[in-house]
């Protein structure tokens, strides 16, 4: 027998909690050219008195031999979305309104927040 690598196996990535999550980390996978398919949730089980378990939400899986990639492109993923958490609010720098964390520009004069916001700046 030739000493061919197992390349099909797969392994679960990930269960999500919606199937719009699931589908988001596939593409984002695949943008780092890892194969990754989203499995379960409405799509392969039908809605009945069946509570909703793990089994039940959408998993995203990947090759074995792609995990450990796609194991640090999930950490970094899901490290984004913690960035991405309205932050504290910041003080815009072209009229000094303060702007509410939520807000990426002044809602006054439409400037963008500052990349490193650092309110208490030594002038
Ligand atoms: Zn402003």
């Amino acid at each position: 027998m030739p000493q061919m690598p197992d390349n099909s196996r797969t392994k679960l990535l990930y269960t999500a909690a919606t199937e719009g999550e699931a589908q988001m980390l596939v593409d984002h996978l695949a943008s780092f050219e890892i194969t990754a398919s989203a499995q379960g949730g409405t799509l392969s089980f039908a809605r009945g008195d069946i509570p909703l378990t793990q089994q039940t939400l959408p998993q995203v899986w990947v090759f074995e031999r792609d995990y450990t990639d796609a194991m640090q492109v999930l950490d970094a993923w899901v490290q984004e979305a913690v960035d991405q958490e309205p932050g504290e609010d910041w003080t815009c720098v072209s009229c000094g309104e303060k702007v509410e964390g939520v807000f990426d520009q002044c809602w006054n004069c439409g400037g963008a927040r500052p990349a490193d916001a650092e309110e208490d700046q030594a002038t």
